[in-house]
């Protein structure tokens, strides 16, 4: 697929791209998501490779796209029975070129190679808009928190370390949350590295504050996406203020859009979980946010009780094997997918179009397929994708990993500060990058441009690594 119209002068680049495309579906088989990721990347890389022959020759497409490392082992570990459970973790290391690796760790059933070198590579280009000496990474495993208790969850994160503690550190490879890992799973997993290694050290972001953690980290993505989200609206002389607001998942990155968004006078009117979205016209307002953070952090219930306790609100199942989701069929002016993967299909997409909707944030990574990209761009709405939009989070881990350094933490002002400074020059990179490269306006191709030089670059400086 194609965002822009190729000119006939690219077409060595076009063939050039599509020849290491076809070798990536190749050799990395039955990894869709892998492929979508390196895809949609390419795709804005053509105008790039015209213009900087040395990349070609540098075989940089070819390299960026090979994991330096990816490391896949046995998780063991005893459920509350004293039965024996065994689970599959991973540790993808995918470019160190401007810093250690850095990345989160998911922890969820359908985790598998493919999507966690989707979620390396993504990270690659994230961590260098940041701004921030980080290289990209990414890990895991297909254990599901879901239904465990606590010390089942113990269990599995400390076997988990006992593997995972050979291959990071403070200077090789600082991993964070993701889906399923929270604070709960941080405190676990840094609780084992420290007594494996006899080391206190910032070899984990995410931390309690109590014990090297940031302010402002758990929010950082939320508050983040919607500091993007603003900037966005100011290229067209607007602002979040009085804008209804679509939201996704009830986690980490939607419960802080979602706190961030009242913060800024718009009004939020939906969360979901995989079971089901809660659409609620009177809009979702601090005290009940406040329910929905007890609800999914402490209780860990599902989001459908909310209508049992708001009236008002209405309960919409979904099947995650259905191409249909009702909550991007709602009318609104801004939409913040903040759930998963490739949670927005070219449906979903035209249902978006048709309800008003001139704005797509992506909290989550990678929430919208192709063609629901390529979508959103033909109708010249706001996109801000997920690798520039969702970077608050990295790189408040990185502001996280700048504190441990130093050994002192900044206060909640000064982190949130230094956090919206950096979405500002992350929207500024992209909104300028897209222009240079003659697409005004396509922060896919901005975001993805800025992202790549710095690596490629760095990559070049370094040899052949
Ligand atoms: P959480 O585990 O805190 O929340 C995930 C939310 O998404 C839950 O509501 C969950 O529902 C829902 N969800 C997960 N999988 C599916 C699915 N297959 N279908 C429908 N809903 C689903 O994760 P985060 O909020 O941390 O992460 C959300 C997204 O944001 C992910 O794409 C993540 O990679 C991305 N992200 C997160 C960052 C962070 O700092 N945490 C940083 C940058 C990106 P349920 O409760 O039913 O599982």
């Amino acid at each position: 697929m194609s965002f822009t119209m190729t000119p006939p002068e690219l077409k060595t680049s076009s063939d050039y791209i599509e020849q290491v495309m076809t070798s990536v579906k190749a050799k990395n088989p039955a990894e869709p998501e892998f492929h979508q990721a390196v895809e949609e990347v390419f795709e804005s890389l053509r105008l790039v490779l015209q213009r900087h022959p040395e990349y070609r020759e540098a075989k940089i497409l070819e390299r960026i796209v090979e994991p330096e490392r990816v490391l896949m082992f046995r998780v063991p570990w005893f459920d509350d029975q004293g039965k024996v459970q065994i689970n599959r973790g991973f540790r993808i290391e995918m470019n160190s070129a401007i810093g250690p690796y850095k990345g989160g760790l998911r922890f969820h059933p359908s985790v598998n190679l493919g999507i966690l070198k989707f979620l390396a590579f993504e990270q690659v280009f994230k961590n260098s808009l940041t701004t921030l000496p980080m290289g990209g990474g990414k890990g895991g495993s297909d254990f599901d928190p879901k239904g465990k208790s606590d010390s089942e969850v113990m269990r599995f994160c400390q076997s988990f370390m006992i593997e995972l503690a050979r291959h990071i550190g403070p200077d090789t490879d600082v991993p964070a949350g993701d889906i399923g890992v929270g604070g709960r799973e941080i405190g676990f997993l840094f609780g084992q590295y420290k007594r494996l290694r006899n080391e206190f050290s910032g070899v984990l972001t995410g931390k309690g504050l109590n014990w090297g953690g940031s302010l402002i980290r758990p929010e950082a993505t939320g508050y983040g996406c919607v500091y993007f989200a603003a900037e966005m609206l100011k290229t067209r002389q607007e602002s979040l203020e009085g804008k209804l607001c679509l939201v996704s998942g009830s986690g980490n990155v939607s419960q802080y859009t979602v706190e961030k968004l009242l913060d800024w006078g718009a009004k939020p009117i939906t969360v979901s979980d995989s079971n089901g979205v809660i659409f609620d016209p009177d809009g979702i307002d601090h005290e009940k946010l406040a329910y929905v953070i007890e609800l999914k952090n402490v209780r860990r219930g599902r989001i459908r009780e909310y209508a049992d306790k708001y009236k008002k609100a209405i309960f919409m199942p979904t099947d995650i094997k259905s191409d249909y989701n009702p909550l991007w069929n709602i009318q609104a002016d801004c939409a913040f997918p903040s759930a998963t993967q490739n949670e927005i299909n070219a449906k979903d997409a035209s249902n978006l179009i048709k309800n008003g909707v001139k704005l797509v944030a992506e909290g989550a990574n990678m929430p919208s397929t192709l063609e629901a990209t390529r979508l959103f761009l033909e109708a010249g709405m706001l996109y801000g994708p997920a690798k520039a939009a969702n970077a608050g989070g990295v790189a408040t881990s990185g502001l996280e990993m700048a504190q441990n350094s130093a050994r002192l933490s900044w206060t909640r002002e000064e982190v949130d500060d230094r956090l919206h400074k950096i979405m500002i020059a992350i929207h500024k990179a992209c909104f300028e990058t897209a222009q240079e490269y003659g697409t005004p306006g396509n922060l896919v191709n901005g975001a993805n441009i800025a992202g790549f030089l710095k690596v490629a670059n760095s990559m070049l400086d370094q040899g052949l690594v």
